[in-house]
């Protein structure tokens, strides 16, 4: 950070200048150069800050009460100001000492900086500013100057100061109004956001968009009255109504009542602090009162969010431990919801009434991260610790319910609404299944939570209990099968006798399917059953059928044999498939090892052990199909002559592909790719002898040329 020292800004001490962190800059000049039309948004972030700045002292005045006595009231207020033209909005908050100020202020990049401006540039709406936690610069949308004053316990009062180009400045202030503790800041509006300085404008916005800050907010108010000057000061009392027709909409019974005479007139100005918010916490109301729309700005007013919540459930809890809550499904993932840097959590406790902390971990679980609300408990000490927290047993118990009363939110929601739920379910479906993942008390009912693709399910997506009532008669099991797409997937060799079958499979094509249903492992009393790995059994079979199966097995085991040696190490076994009807051959993995997607989340994750990926995916196993004519063609050949050449091209060729197929990657795929141009080159009759020569000694060679034809119409 730059910082040099120089003279002025007023306030009597030396102005430090100090440069924006760049990326903050960048954020500065977008916000002044592009054209955004909801420009108001700026006093609800600032309003924002004040009450967390408030929150946060309050807390720490629960443990030390002596912190509060710098300035004991716990205050917002806004004075817009037209003889200068600013707008000042001051709490008796936290306040911040020099080292925040700069911090906090301009050198230190919030993570979500960089993401704010991506989404502006990609069309997003000014008014997400502050879930990326950059509020504070929305100042700017309507201030071409903003002046920060503020006082921290532990430190001197500081006045930070920018015309945004790039730098700041912060100075002791040993001059100015002493704020006792907490921050004032001061807008220099532009010249055409004067708007921002009218009463109606300002009671407006608050109403709007902050209305359920838990702080008295104050406006202060001008008042006209026409006072009547005369000799005796008699009251009357018909006339007074008259002039108060406007501060009558305001709830405020502390207005002074200025008598007015009907001899002499003289207009008089007065001013005084208007409270401009209701403060009943809505959470403390019954829910059939609460309208739709009053969930909606309280929920805006707890998240910043700018939409409005998907669904909500408002509950108390009563008996020997009561607590009363409100909690939020939103419409979408925030942007940042599996950052593992920041854990998420937006429950904020409250306990009678008093905010205590907005990120107790204790409170919900990871995979409920998303969930936004409150909750207030009349049970916990006031004093609670970040310690004494993870041991208390209140805790524990709020955290149950809260999970169970979340769970039957969604399932409301899957009741409601199919849209809503299809909405839920793309924006937190990872979350579910982390869930089924971590949360075995609750396990199986989210199971029923689940949605897939299947090979059945066409466009929709399917449940498992509805894929249960598709079952066909004698299944047994529930199939799924796992990989990178749901391309990928559609048409995999695995799939084969299972479709001809008609029985039908689950496509689970996120990263954490592979984990969920690891611990799954069933529905309803039905197996899911991988149809990638080893052991996949389909019962059912007629005596004729496996008499069959048995003689085919016995008259491929030679050439079974001839493959793994021809492959060694790269594969456990070789065995003569019951599963793929079409294509020649695939690779399966152990039951209890990885399955080639699960080989490809990991291989995908730098910070992964690497000896137990050794050990998890070295378990591969080819199976063959001895219905398939390349087969049949390997077997005479493999059968006439063990060391024919050409069958261990083939091989090596037929595992490659296989290792595609079945979903896992080449290791070297330059080989394979000289493995597929020269049999391109057979097949185009081009000649190949010089360039077979100057090939590594590793590369496959197609020597006899009547071999090769045949090679390429069985590869056809
Ligand atoms: P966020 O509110 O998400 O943290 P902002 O950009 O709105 O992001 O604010 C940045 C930081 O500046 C806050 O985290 C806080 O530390 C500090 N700050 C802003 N306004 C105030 C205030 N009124 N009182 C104390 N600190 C404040
Ligand atoms: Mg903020």
């Amino acid at each position: 950070m730059a910082s040099d020292v120089q003279m002025g800004g007023g306030a009597g001490a030396e102005a430090e200048t100090f440069a924006f962190q760049a990326e903050i800059n960048q954020l500065l000049s977008l916000i002044i150069n592009t054209f955004y039309s909801n420009k108001e948004i700026f006093l609800r972030e600032l309003i924002s800050n004040s009450s967390d700045a408030l929150d946060k002292i309050r807390f720490e005045s629960l443990t030390d009460k002596s912190k509060l006595d710098a300035q004991p009231e716990l205050f917002i207020r806004i004075v817009p100001d037209k003889a200068t033209k600013t707008l000042s909005i001051i709490d008796s908050g936290v306040g911040m000492t020099k080292s925040d100020l700069v911090n906090n202020l301009g050198t230190i990049a919030r993570s979500g900086t960089k993401e704010f401006m991506e989404a502006l540039q990609a069309g997003a709406d000014v008014s997400m500013i502050g879930q990326f936690g950059v509020g504070f610069y929305s100042a700017y949308l309507v201030a071409e100057k903003v002046v920060v004053t503020t006082k921290h316990n532990d430190d001197e009062q500081y006045v930070w100061e920018s015309q945004a180009g790039g730098s700041f400045t912060v100075t002791l202030d040993t001059e100015g109004e002493r704020l006792g503790r907490g921050t004032k800041i001061t807008l220099f509006l532009k010249d055409d956001q004067l708007e921002y300085l009218e009463e109606r404008r300002l009671k407006d916005l608050v109403k709007k968009h902050s209305e359920f800050i838990s702080y008295p907010i104050y406006l202060w108010t001008e008042k006209t009255t026409e006072k009547e000057i005369s000799d005796d000061e008699d009251e009357d009392a018909s006339a007074s109504d008259k002039k108060e027709g406007e501060v009558e909409e305001v709830d405020d019974d502390s207005e002074k009542k200025d008598n007015e005479k009907k001899k002499k007139k003289v207009k008089e100005v007065s001013h005084e602090w208007v409270q401009i918010n209701k403060q009943k916490p809505i959470w403390l109301r019954k829910p059939e009162e609460i309208s739709k729309d009053e969930y909606a700005s309280f929920y805006k007013s707890i998240t910043n969010d700018w939409e409005e919540h998907l669904a909500v459930k408002h509950f108390s809890v009563e008996g020997q431990l009561e607590f009363k809550a409100v909690l939020f499904v939103p419409r979408r993932a925030p942007f940042d919801l599996f950052d593992t840097r920041k854990k998420m959590n937006n429950i904020k406790l409250y306990v009678r009434r008093v905010f205590i902390m907005d990120n107790c971990e204790e409170l919900i679980p990871e995979w409920l991260g998303f969930v936004k609300g409150v909750v207030d408990s009349d049970d916990l000490p006031l004093n609670i610790s970040r310690e004494t927290l993870q041991q208390n047993k209140i805790l524990k118990v709020i955290r149950k319910n809260l999970v169970k009363k979340c769970i039957e939110l969604f399932f409301e929601i899957a009741e409601s609404s199919k849209e809503d739920y299809a909405k839920f379910y793309e924006a937190f479906s990872k979350n579910l299944k982390l869930g089924v993942h971590e949360d075995s008390q609750n396990r199986a009912k989210l199971a029923d939570l689940l949605r897939y693709h299947s090979t059945k399910s066409g466009d929709e997506l399917t449940s498992l209990k509805d894929y249960v009532t598709r079952m066909k008669e004698g299944q047994k099991d529930i199939y799924y099968i796992t990989g990178e797409s749901r391309k990928a997937v559609e048409n995999s060799p695995f799939l084969e006798r299972l479709k001809k079958r008609g029985y039908e499979v689950l496509f689970m094509v996120d990263a954490i399917d592979e984990y969920a249903v690891g611990q799954l492992k069933e529905y309803d009393g039905k197996k899911l059953v991988s149809a990638t790995k080893e052991g996949l059994k389909l019962d059912e079979e007629t005596e004729e059928e496996k008499k069959r199966k048995e003689e085919k097995k016995a008259a491929f085991e030679g050439l079974c044999k001839t493959i793994k040696d021809i492959l060694g190490d790269r594969v456990e076994k070789v065995v003569v498939s019951d599963r793929i009807v079409d294509s020649p051959c695939c690779l399966v993995t152990g039951e209890y090892g990885w399955t080639a997607n699960m080989e490809r989340i990991m291989k995908a994750q730098a910070l992964r052990d690497s000896s137990m990926g050794a050990y998890m995916s070295s378990k591969k196993t080819m199976e063959i199909n001895p219905e398939n004519g390349i087969m049949e063609e390997l077997r005479k050949r493999a059968d006439a002559d063990k060391n024919d050449k050409s069958v261990k091209d083939l091989v090596l060729l037929l595992f490659e592909t296989a290792l595609l197929t079945s979903g896992f990657s080449l290791d070297d795929p330059n080989t394979f790719a000289a493995r597929i141009h020269r049999m391109l080159k057979l097949g185009l009759n081009i000649d190949d002898q010089a360039d077979a020569e100057e090939e590594d000694a590793d590369m496959p060679s197609l020597e006899e040329e009547g071999a090769e034809e045949s090679k390429m119409e069985e590869v056809d």
